[in-house]
């Protein structure tokens, strides 16, 4: 693939605020690519971030026809930049792009503009401890029409925003709410795809979970409305006896995390065993009641390892072990960001 790269009228030295938060810093530059049925995929370009013109019909506003990814680049100690499994990102990116009747765009090009705009971005990578320059690939739908089918245009974009760590004041647990009403995916729905559409589904009962005095949802299945599925954006998991890690297994409606494949490729070089189930929330709940759970986390790339301390269901709330953070959740977090810091 060849990327044009068009000069910034800004040059002077990146400064980066002190408060990152989380996806609210732009850095300068913005990677595009268009797509027409007949010529595919042409005109990469890296030049100054800016906003699109999208005719008011463009597909993305009315058929929801986008998809994304996230990963991270990560400082190491040596100065120089890692990223992790980007491959992971561009093969699923792909099944994204089929489950929504979008174009492939080539892995091997994925992975090379992710490279070479944050090869030409890297001041905004924070050095800061635990924080990281946040990557977004997305593609939309641009083709201005009302009809309901497949578009025969696209936009392929990324950008970055350095983030904050994670957990700013410690590793500190999270309250979920097991969501009794609403569903997040169904099977044979887009659960598994990184579709935008997901999150907005997700939002009704997310805000209601946080007036409840929650952070997140700990979604179930959408058919018997007892398999424990995903917890808010995340893959979660549960930690038997200290030395047993359970997550469920991929049922069609649940988002294939890499951070949850990579975790559980990992655990067995710890010591820990690993299996996936259908996990059901009754069993779940007396487990953490009679002990023999001894942790539950979520896994994803934001927060890599967010140990849950709190489970609120029927309007009572079960306490995980102690419910501070455990120590197999804080061996996980520190052996996998060891390897994403270069440090490991
Ligand atoms: C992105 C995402 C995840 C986590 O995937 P990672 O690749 O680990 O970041 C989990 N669930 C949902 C719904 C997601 O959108």
């Amino acid at each position: 693939m060849q990327i044009r790269i068009e000069p910034l009228a800004d040059e002077s030295p990146v400064v980066l605020p002190d408060q990152l938060g989380f996806g609210r810093v732009p850095t300068r530059r913005i990677l595009t690519c268009r797509y027409e049925a007949g010529r595919g995929w042409a005109d990469a370009e890296i030049g100054p971030r800016q906003h699109f013109v999208l005719d008011p019909a463009a597909q993305i506003f009315h058929c929801g026809q986008g998809i994304f990814e996230g990963t991270k680049a990560y400082l190491r100690p040596d100065g120089r930049i890692n990223l992790f499994r980007p491959d992971a990102n561009a093969a699923r990116f792909n099944r994204s792009a089929e489950r929504m009747a979008m174009p492939n765009f080539p892995e091997a090009d994925f992975v090379t503009a992710i490279e070479t705009l944050v090869a030409l971005e890297h001041a905004w990578t924070p050095r800061t401890d635990a924080a990281s320059l946040y990557i977004r690939p997305v593609m939309i739908a641009a083709e201005p029409t009302l009809e309901v089918r497949s578009s025969r245009e696209y936009i392929f974009y990324i950008v970055l925003t350095p983030t904050g760590p994670f957990f700013a004041g410690g590793f500190e647990p999270v309250a979920v709410r097991v969501e009794e009403h609403h569903v997040r995916a169904a099977p044979g729905g887009t659960g598994e795809a990184k579709t935008i559409g997901n999150y907005a589904a997700s939002l009704y009962a997310t805000e209601a979970a946080r007036v409840a005095g929650y952070q997140q949802v700990l979604w179930l299945d959408a058919v018997e409305r007892r398999f424990v599925e995903e917890a808010g954006a995340m893959n979660v998991a549960f930690v038997y006896g200290g030395k047993e890690i359970v997550t469920p297994a991929l049922s069609g409606s649940i988002l294939p995390g890499i951070t949850r494949d990579s975790l559980l490729r990992l655990a067995p070089d710890l010591g820990y065993a690993v299996r996936e189930a259908r996990l059901d929330i009754d069993e779940v709940i007396a487990d953490i009641e009679s002990g023999r759970i001894t942790e539950v986390f979520c896994m994803g790339t934001a927060a890599v390892v967010a140990p849950i301390g709190r489970i609120g269901r029927h309007g009572r709330d079960v306490i995980v072990a102690d419910g501070r953070s455990g120590p197999v959740a804080t061996r996980l977090h520190r052996t996998l960001t060891d390897i994403q810091y270069g440090r490991a």
